[in-house]
C-alpha cells in the first residue's frame, strides 16, 4: 500500500519491507524481502499500474535473507542493477546466510535458536550486484534528489537511502514492530551497537526527519533523537 501518511510505496514482502520510491522518470526499490515474495511485489506494481521496467534501481540495504529472499527474481522482473555497500558484496555473491549477533536477550536467543535451524529454511539465491558502494552515491541520475550513504552497525555494510526531503529508508538500522506504541526501538540484532547509534546521529544531523524501517511502520525521527538523549542521560546519572 501506499502510505496514507508519508508519500512512498511500503510493500510487505514477508517478514521485512520493502519501499518503492518514486524519481523523475521512473522508481528505486528500497530491498526485496523474503523469499518466495516476487508475486506479491507483481501484485502492488499492478494495482499502482507500474511497469517492471519502470524500476530503475535496487537498493539493498543489508545482505541477511529477509531483505534479499526475491531479489533475484525481482531483479530479472525489473531488468535493472542493484547496487549494495562493498563489505556486503561478497554475501550475496555467494548467497551466505549471516545469522546477526543478538543486541538484546531478545535477539540473542533468537539468534542462538536461528544458528540450529536447518539452514534451507534461510537460504537465498545468489545475485551478482552491479554497483558496488564504498562511498555515498548520488541519486540524481535516477531524478531522485536524495543519496544512499553507509550507516553501519545492524550489520558494517548496511546503506541507508535519504532523501533531500527527510525521508530516511534505513533497513534494520531501527526496527517499529512492538505494539502498543512502544516502538520504535533498537533493532534485536545488531553487529555492533556503538557504530549503530552513531549512524542514528549521522542520519538525524543529514536532514532526516522520516525513518522508513525494514520491520514495522514508518515513524518520526525525532523519536531517535529521543532514544540517543535518554541513553547519554542515563549514561551520565550512572557517572555521577
Ligand atoms: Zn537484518
Ligand atoms: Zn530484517
Amino acid at each position: 500500500m501506499k502510505d496514507p501518511i508519508f508519500d512512498f510505496h511500503k510493500i510487505r514482502l514477508g517478514i521485512s519491507n520493502s519501499y518503492l520510491i518514486q524519481g523523475k522518470t521512473g522508481y528505486i526499490l528500497v530491498d526485496a524481502g523474503d523469499a518466495n515474495q516476487e508475486k506479491v511485489f507483481v501484485r502492488h506494481l499492478k494495482k499502482h499500474g507500474i511497469p517492471p521496467g519502470k524500476v530503475e534501481l535496487i537498493v539493498i540495504t543489508h545482505v541477511h535473507f529477509d531483505h534479499v529472499g526475491s531479489l533475484r527474481a525481482i531483479k530479472r522482473l525489473c531488468n535493472c542493477p542493484v547496487a549494495i555497500h562493498e563489505k556486503e558484496a561478497p554475501l550475496l555473491r555467494g548467497g551466505v546466510v549471516v545469522i546477526p549477533t543478538g543486541a538484546n536477550l531478545f535477539g540473542k536467543a533468537a539468534a542462538c535458536l536461528a544458528r540450529n535451524l536447518p539452514r534451507g529454511l534461510m537460504r537465498f539465491p545468489p545475485v551478482e550486484p552491479d554497483i558496488t558502494l564504498s562511498e555515498d552515491l548520488s541519486l540524481d541520475e535516477f531524478g531522485i534528489a536524495g543519496r544512499i550513504m553507509a550507516t553501519p552497525g545492524h550489520t558494517e555494510g548496511s546503506l541507508s537511502v535519504l532523501l533531500s526531503t527527510g525521508e530516511a529508508f534505513v533497513g534494520d538500522l531501527a526496527a517499529n514492530y512492538l505494539p502498543f506504541g512502544l516502538g520504535p526501538i533498537l533493532p534485536p540484532f545488531a553487529e555492533d551497537v556503538g557504530e549503530l547509534f552513531e549512524s542514528w546521529k549521522k542520519l538525524l544531523s543529514a536532514g532526516a526527519t522520516i525513518i522508513a524501517p525494514g520491520h514495522g511502520r514508518p515513524f518520526r525521527a525525532e523519536l531517535l533523537k529521543r532514544k540517543l538523549l535518554s541513553k547519554s542521560l542515563l549514561a551520565l546519572s550512572k557517572k555521577l
